[in-house]
């Protein structure tokens, strides 16, 4: 892992440079074996092409997706490219859940009102999680990415990394045009062959989408009966429950034992609330009601708590970022009104450099964090939790730049 990874970090310093000079960075960037690309990807294609008609596709559908297909070097530099510091609560949701993102969320829902309603009543998902899906997905539709799905697909599926993963998207795009659902020059997406208003990438679109405008068409860029009610199936399908919520914030109470926050720890609302002493954020009484929930502290124990229900983890089917769902629960809670959350501390990025050296530091004393990779994984937390115990502090697996200090220093 650490050899391709810092090789691939090194390229993206490398590449940063050349940019920031100016140099032309198109040679730089291209797949590493461009020497003979041209004619290997025009015979991969050709190979994919026989696959394609062997499934069923129409030979017109297939040459007219493929024709001057040729791989994108901008797709494989996003591919490549690594965040250099870890990703914070506070910031990601500073910048999610914006003011102008809540009113104007506030302001379609009304808007869409009849609409939603009609969907909620057909697959169980409440009006205010598709807009909030909508607009963290594409910000309602106005960013839904502007590579071409064929091109960008083509590229990572003959790309070495994730092959056959995206080779398999590569024949469900395919499919989806050969079905007619959207036109070749229409369909486009991310970098990733995420596509339309909710960013789905063509297998979900294949299993999930539908056509509730009832025009033939599964169309997610442009219609949004069909936008809504797809991101309603999809929720649906995955075990959405419309009468209950994702979750809420809570208040720990002191001396709380930070490794009951757990995903892999469900226990009933009243256990929480009656053996632990948990309580909503305001300090009053949990609701009574049935149901199995978890702990998440996305920021450690100086940051907000929230309990998760069964609807948290099906926003982690459609995203498996704990951020990204927390994300989606508290812009659906804004929408209808909820207050912004109680405390967002004020958190330093690490970098991932610190972080493998971190894991380092926690093997050399015999807390097992793995490979040092620079990513925080269960692993890591656990290990970071062990030495937590040892030394006498909360024990929430959460790095800070204070722990890594300790660290260095014991
Ligand atoms: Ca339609």
């Amino acid at each position: 892992m650490t050899g391709p990874t810092r090789c691939a970090r090194f390229l993206v310093l490398v590449i940063c440079l050349l940019a920031a000079v100016g140099i032309n960075v198109q040679r730089a960037t291209a797949n590493p074996s461009a020497g003979n690309a041209d004619q290997g990807f025009t015979q991969w294609l050709q190979e994919l092409r026989q696959e394609a008609l062997a499934m069923g596709l129409s030979a017109a559908t297939v040459d007219a997706a493929l024709k001057d297909v040729t791989p994108v070097a901008r797709v494989i530099e996003q591919d490549r490219s690594q965040r250099e510091f870890t990703l914070t609560f506070t910031r990601y949701l500073r910048s999610s859940v914006t003011e102008t993102r809540v009113e104007r969320a506030q302001r379609l829902m009304a808007e869409h009102r009849e609409l939603l309603q009609r969907v909620e009543a057909r697959y169980g998902v409440q009006p205010r999680f598709l807009v909030s899906f909508w607009g963290l997905e594409s910000n309602f539709g106005d960013y839904t990415g502007g590579f071409s799905v064929i091109r960008a697909l083509a590229t990572l599926a003959h790309d070495s990394r994730r092959s056959a993963f995206f080779r398999a998207e590569l024949l469900y795009a395919l499919r989806i045009l050969d079905e007619g659902h959207i036109t070749l020059d229409r369909m486009t997406g991310s970098w990733a062959g995420a596509m339309g208003q909710v960013q789905f990438i063509p297998s979900t679109f294949v299993n999930f989408a539908v056509d509730f405008d009832g025009d033939g068409r599964r169309d997610i860029w442009n219609s949004l009966p069909d936008i809504f009610a797809s991101a309603a199936n999809y929720l649906s399908q995955e075990g959405w429950r419309g009468d209950e919520t994702w979750g809420r914030e809570v208040a720990l109470p002191p001396g709380f034992d930070f490794g009951l926050a757990s995903l892999k720890l469900s226990k009933p609302l009243a256990d929480w609330s009656q053996v632990h002493g948990i309580r909503k954020a305001d300090g009053n009484p949990l609701p009574k009601a049935d149901l199995d929930a978890s702990i998440v502290l996305p920021s450690g124990h100086r940051g907000p708590a929230f309990l998760v229900y069964r609807n948290y983890r099906t926003i982690l089917i459609w995203n498996r970022s704990i951020l990204y769902a927390l994300a989606v629960g508290h812009l659906a809670d804004r929408i209808v009104g909820a207050a912004p959350l109680a405390a967002l501390p004020d958190e330093q990025p690490i970098s991932l450099k610190a972080i493998e050296e971190m894991q380092a530091l926690l093997n050399a004393k015999g807390f097992d964090a793995g490979e040092p990779d620079g990513l925080v994984g269960r692993q890591t937390r656990a290990a970071l939790s062990a030495y937590q115990r040892a030394i006498g502090v909360p024990a929430d697996g959460y790095p800070t730049a204070e722990i890594i200090e300790r660290l260095r220093r014991d």
